[in-house]
């Protein structure tokens, strides 16, 4: 009885299921590959091997998530070439003392001149000056990296407060993507020229460092001090305080007015009031350009001024002054890992369960492209995730899990999980080679009835039965034992050492695990398997395959036992074994060489003594080994399939025959019997052949008995209820071959029109000696009456049995008591002998 499972109980086997398929080939598998493929990916970027795609990466979102608007706190003066050929360049110091003087006139909040002036261009210096010393005006100067000729210093009479640097970070792909923000020098702290005017604008011109040092204090907003592995950085000069430049457009983020727009008044007052206005050049013939993530690849098309450049950086900077997030964030180095597991995970677990290569690779790039959506979302969040690495993690994980795959379906089974064969042969051949092996037994189960399970219920119930025997076993194993599928329904076990009893114990415990009935559909099913045990001998054993063939051929002794006791190998199964082989090829040669024949036993009426006909048997008379009994080549034959053709030769020379005597002897109405065996049955044309043969004698069908089996019905019942009611049309009988051995339910009886019941020999034989067979033949006889149906006593032999039979009134029998099966000479002499009351017993 299955037992309903409680709700806790329900919760630890799910968590249990859980845990085994961790445990299982594929859970590891996919644990070591997205460890592998993450750990491989994780040290490519710290080898620096993927900075470049990553920065590329960046690139890409960056023109991806661009803003449409520009940022009204800011306007551009840009010196442009025709303000060049104007006033040529240098601009004198009283140009840019008018320029500056215009827009001051119109109360901007600040103005970041980025002109270098560090010595006077006259005409106009004093004009300059004076402009230069207004609250709030920045200047521009260079610190220059380490040649001392990129050294600019500031105007000289401006006070340090007002200096910003112009020195910008560069990628080393020669990309700006970074700005430096702050160095806190010794001697005094040197502000980059964005910030000093982003602070000039918030009037908080001198707080700049967080207590811890850490971050960058400015208005409202904090700016973390960008560091070495952030983002897809691996290795950059990550000194001073620099961030990650958030660029907000590729063109100028704010209002763009010409030098000569100023100076000729060409714009509205409104424009500039309040606003931060940057003054430097966007002429390309002076060459103050950046390459940008918007450079695309075509180096020449988005080139960005320098003025342009830092209106970038002051927009992002006003941002974090009001509060708002400007700043770009980072997962830690353990986020990141936990990102790219995530990832790959899933695509492991994905492609173990999907079966098909092509839908994996379909998979695998709509995963790539669902990390890249998921990078460009956050990065419009201001998170900058990798994009290259769960990419490239991702397709080496999937190349591993392929990889994995190949290997698994070679040595796993796909069904059960179980290893296969090969890898069995692998675990005992580990055993062979270990010296401190104490034994090696090998069990082989074989499942019983599972065609008749997989052909009448279906397939899928076929696997879930296969599923199943495999879970049970592997819940009755201990973790030294090795279970593995190796063939359709048939089972291995490995166990380390050979001793019986606990080997018996285990295999008791696996048979009760299986007995417990499995539900399939409306059907309840029970299953048992049979066992065959082989022990390694160091003399017969050379390799694996040799133990598992044992076992095999002792599982065979089992199943052939019908016991539920397991067999355990001994050598002259083999020899039976290989003279089987020998005999289906005996087989085949004796069809050819026609050394089949027929012998006919006399049937005979109880009640009268009369021969009313005889039951056709086939003989085979072998060169080498003379007469053969059908017990002993039959079974081959159905296994072989040669029983086709040669029960079709049995059926038309068994018809031939009674032709013949009907000729001989009209006025007897002898019948004759014919066995057929499953196999036969299965045949779709069989209905018509047999016919065909019939026409061919001009036999009338009630002439012609057919005895089949029990199992023969039951195996498949619909086909054989189909050709049972057809051959009667034709007249044909049908009689139960060996009533009684069958284990099957007697409701089938009266469902097929069968006609006769041939009592099994073994009741017969028993019956003088044993009053419960007596009691069974009793029951058969009645049974039979009952159902109106004609009883056939086999293998009578003495005249106790006769009377017993009539007794019980049974009508009909055969058995050496009367006669052998005789040769078609010797049955034609007695047919001619005996055509009154026969074989003298009767008076
Ligand atoms: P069966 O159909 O039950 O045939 C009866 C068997 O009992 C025959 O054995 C017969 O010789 C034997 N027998 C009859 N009376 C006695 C007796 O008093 N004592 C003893 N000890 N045995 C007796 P046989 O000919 O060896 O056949 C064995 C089985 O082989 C048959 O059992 C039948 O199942 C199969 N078989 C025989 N001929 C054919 C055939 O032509 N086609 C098919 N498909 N199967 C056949
Ligand atoms: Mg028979
Ligand atoms: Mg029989």
């Amino acid at each position: 009885m299955p037992i309903p499972l409680g709700r806790s109980q329900t919760i630890f086997k799910s968590i249990t299921n859980v845990l085994s398929s961790v445990f299982s080939f594929r859970g590891r598998a996919t644990v070591v590959v997205s460890l592998i493929s993450v750990t491989l990916v994780t040290g490519i970027k710290y080898a620096g091997g993927l900075q470049r795609f990553e920065l590329a990466g960046f690139d890409w979102l960056t023109r991806l998530s661009s803003a449409k608007t520009i940022d009204s706190r800011l306007v551009i003066v840009g010196i442009t070439e025709a303000d060049l050929q104007r006033h040529g360049w240098p601009f004198s110091d009283q140009t840019i003392a008018d320029v500056l003087a215009t827009i001051q006139r119109h109360e901007p909040k600040v103005i970041g001149l980025d002109i270098y002036r560090n010595f006077p261009h006259e005409p106009g210096h004093a004009a300059l000056i004076e402009q230069l010393d207004q609250e709030n005006v920045i200047t521009i100067m260079n610190v220059g990296s380490r040649a001392q000729a990129d050294q600019v210093p500031p105007p000289p009479t401006v006070p340090w407060e007002r200096v910003g640097f112009n020195d910008l970070t560069i990628d080393p792909d020669g990309s700006l993507r970074r700005n430096l923000l702050f160095v806190n020098a010794a001697e005094k702290p040197y502000f980059s020229f964005a910030l000093r005017v982003a602070k000039q604008y918030v009037d908080q011109p001198n707080t700049v460092l967080s207590t811890d040092q850490q971050s960058l204090i400015l208005g409202q907003g904090r700016i973390p001090r960008l560091r070495q592995g952030d983002g897809g950085y691996h290795n950059i000069d990550a000194r001073g305080y620099q961030t990650l430049l958030r660029y907000r457009s590729y063109g100028a983020p704010g209002r763009s007015l010409t030098a000569q727009q100023i100076l000729t008044g060409d714009f509205e007052g409104e424009w500039l009031r309040d606003k931060v206005v940057l003054i430097g050049s966007v002429a390309r013939s002076l060459r103050d350009e950046f390459h940008t993530p918007y450079l695309g690849g075509s180096g020449e098309k988005f080139a960005m001024p320098g003025v342009v450049a830092h209106g970038q950086i002051v927009s992002q900077l006003l941002d974090v002054a009001i509060g708002k997030p400007a700043i770009y964030a980072f997962l830690p180095a353990w986020g990141e890992f936990i990102w790219l597991l995530l990832w790959v995970g899933s695509v492991s677990i994905l492609a173990w369960s999907i079966k098909r290569p092509e839908t994996v690779l379909l998979v695998g790039i709509g995963l790539a492209l669902a990390s890249f959506g998921v990078s460009l979302v956050s990065f419009s969040y201001l998170v900058w995730l990798p994009t290259v690495e769960p990419i490239l993690a991702l397709l080496i994980a999937m190349g591993l899990v392929m990889g994995q795959k190949a290997i698994y379906h070679n040595t796993y089974d796909a069904l059960t999980t179980l290893p296969g064969r090969d890898l069995f042969f692998s675990y005992i051949q580990r055993l062979f080679s270990n010296p401190s092996t104490e034994g090696i037994t090998v069990a082989f189960l074989d499942i019983n009835r599972f065609q008749v399970i997989n052909k009448s219920l279906g397939h899928s119930a076929g696997d879930l039965v296969l599923v199943t025997v495999a879970e049970r076993l592997i819940a009755a194993l201990d973790d030294r034992m090795k279970l593995a599928r190796v063939g359709g329904d048939e089972f291995a076990l490995l166990f380390p050492h050979s001793r019986q009893t606990q080997i018996n114990d285990c295999l008791e415990k696996m048979r009760a695990s299986l007995l417990e009935p499995l539900i399939l559909g409306k059907h309840r099913l029970s299953i048992s398997v049979s066992v065959g045990l082989a022990i390694a001998q160091t003399q017969s054993h050379q390799n694996p395959e040799d133990l598992l063939r044992d076992a095999h051929t002792a599982m065979y002794q089992a199943k052939a036992m019908n016991e539920f006791r397991h067999q355990v190998f001994s050598t002259d199964m083999r020899e039976h074994a290989l003279s089987r082989l020998d005999l289906e090829s005996d087989l085949l040669a004796a069809f050819e060489n026609q050394e089949f024949f027929l012998n006919y036993q006399p049937i005979v009426a109880l009640q009268t003594g009369r021969l009313t006909g005889f039951e056709a048997l086939v003989r085979w008379h072998s060169k080498d080994k003379g007469v053969i009994s059908p017990a002993d080549f039959i079974p081959v034959v159905e296994e072989t399939g040669l029983i086709l053709p040669l029960g079709e030769w049995i059926f038309r020379e068994a018809c031939c025959q009674l032709s013949k005597w009907q000729t001989q002897f009209p006025d007897l109405a002898l019948k004759i019997s014919i066995n057929l065996s499953a196999q036969q049955f299965k045949q779709e044309n069989l209905f018509h052949k047999i016919e065909r043969i019939l026409n061919e004698f001009q036999l009338e069908g009630h002439a012609i008995q057919i005895e089949i089996t029990e199992s023969t019905i039951i195996e498949n019942s619909q086909a054989a209820y189909e050709l049972m009611i057809q051959l009667k049309q034709l007249g044909i009988q049908i009689a139960i071959d060996d009533f009684g051995t069958g284990y099957s339910s007697l409701s089938y009886l009266h469902r097929f029109p069968s006609d006769a019941l041939k009592i099994d020999r073994s009741f017969v034989c028993r019956m003088e000696n044993s009053t419960e067979d007596y009691e069974i033949v009793q029951t058969i006889v009645s049974l039979g009456q009952k159902l109106n149906m004609h009883l056939v006593a086999e293998g009578i032999d003495s005249l106790k049995q006769l009377d017993l039979l009539r007794e019980a009134g049974c009508e009909y029998a055969q058995g050496y008591f009367f006669s052998k099966p005789l040769s078609v000479a010797d049955a034609s002499n007695l047919i001619k002998t005996q055509t009154q009351a026969v074989f003298g017993l009767y008076p």
